[in-house]
């Protein structure tokens, strides 16, 4: 049986406990892809708050913070919500299962598109949280600098936590990249992963399995791309459609014809057979349990899908 590196058992090795991941969603954060920086209207799929349903629960901000204000005047506001998702997300999980330690992922939109100044002060804080061992960043390879790595770098050797950045790769195709107007091409992602691991942050690379007009050959293509390119970790998903996403028009004009469970799995399998067993898997599912997903359906309960998944695994060897 070959043993794949879960998130949790990388944990467990690493801090000696269960550790779980506390997204956040910070209201006003937003995307270079969205406010028209590198193009407008966001990736073809995107829409951010089914993604982070914390969001839902939080007051709309009457702005949104780019990283060319010289001010931001939400920081306060910000810092509140840090605290407040981190309180009752880690008070969930102590109590229904016993989990003490934590990662702060900062999950929505891109999380290193804000003013320098902001960004110090969320991360540092959010290190500061009781419990914390460490923090995740989600962004684009378009987004960061090397001063929010040397940043990121030098708040994981003054703290001794531990710092992953998460990149959005979803595909290393232009031809894709350019379809899903992700609003950046391949250009920059060796370049950026690499200078993130020289600073001794981890990397986890996220890639979509089911883009439009890409094949089998490509999504593991993809994949390994990125363990080529040096990712410490791996976060692979469905493409899922949202309702009054562009998408969801393509879907509807019988121009995008979603991954099925089966294929999708077939493809989990042979990644794992892939992935070298010291990279990090941080997840292989994903969905969404709201009205707001359209297809395909068996994206609505992720408990199913790891069931199949586990499942096929097992019959292939591989125990994750
Ligand atoms: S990069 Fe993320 S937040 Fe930005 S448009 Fe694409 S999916 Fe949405």
């Amino acid at each position: 049986m070959k043993q794949m590196l879960t998130f949790g058992r990388y944990c467990k090795r690493r801090f000696g406990q269960r550790v779980r991941k506390v997204p956040i969603a910070l209201a006003g954060f937003t995307c270079p892809n969205i406010d028209g920086s590198v193009a407008k209207g966001g990736c073809i799929f995107c829409k951010n708050e089914s993604f982070s349903p914390t969001l839902e629960h939080e007051p709309k901000a009457p702005l949104k913070i780019n990283p060319r204000m010289s001010e931001n005047p939400l920081l306060p506001m910000q810092l509140k919500q840090l605290h407040s998702q981190y309180e009752w997300q880690s008070d969930f999980h102590k109590n229904k299962f016993g989990v003490g330690k934590y990662m702060i992922y900062f999950q929505s939109f891109t999380n290193t598109y804000a003013p320098f100044s902001t960004l110090k002060t969320l991360y540092t804080e959010a290190l500061k949280l009781p419990n914390v061992v460490g923090m995740s960043i989600g962004t684009r390879t378009d987004s960061v600098s090397l001063e929010i790595l040397d940043l990121l770098a030098s708040l994981q050797e003054e703290k001794g936590q531990e710092i992953w950045v998460e990149y959005g790769i979803q595909s290393v195709y232009d031809e894709t990249l350019r379809f899903i107007n992700r609003g950046h091409t391949t250009e920059g992602m060796e370049y950026w992963i690499n200078e993130t691991k020289k600073r001794g942050l981890k990397v986890c690379s996220h890639i979509i399995y089911g883009l439009p007009n890409e094949t089998k050959e490509m999504m593991l293509h993809s994949l390994k791309q990125v363990i080529d390119w040096g990712s410490d970790g791996i976060k692979v998903h469905p493409l899922y459609i949202i309702e009054k996403t562009i998408l969801a028009s393509l879907h509807e004009k019988g121009e995008y014809t979603p991954i099925t469970l089966v294929d999708y799995i077939d493809l989990i399998v042979q990644s794992l057979k892939i992935i070298p067993q010291n990279v990090v898997i941080h997840r292989v599912s994903a969905g969404v349990r709201n009205d707001t997903l359209i297809a395909p359906k068996w994206c609505f309960d992720k408990n199913i899908q790891m069931r199949s998944i586990r499942d096929a695994l097992r019959e292939a060897g591989i125990e994750y």
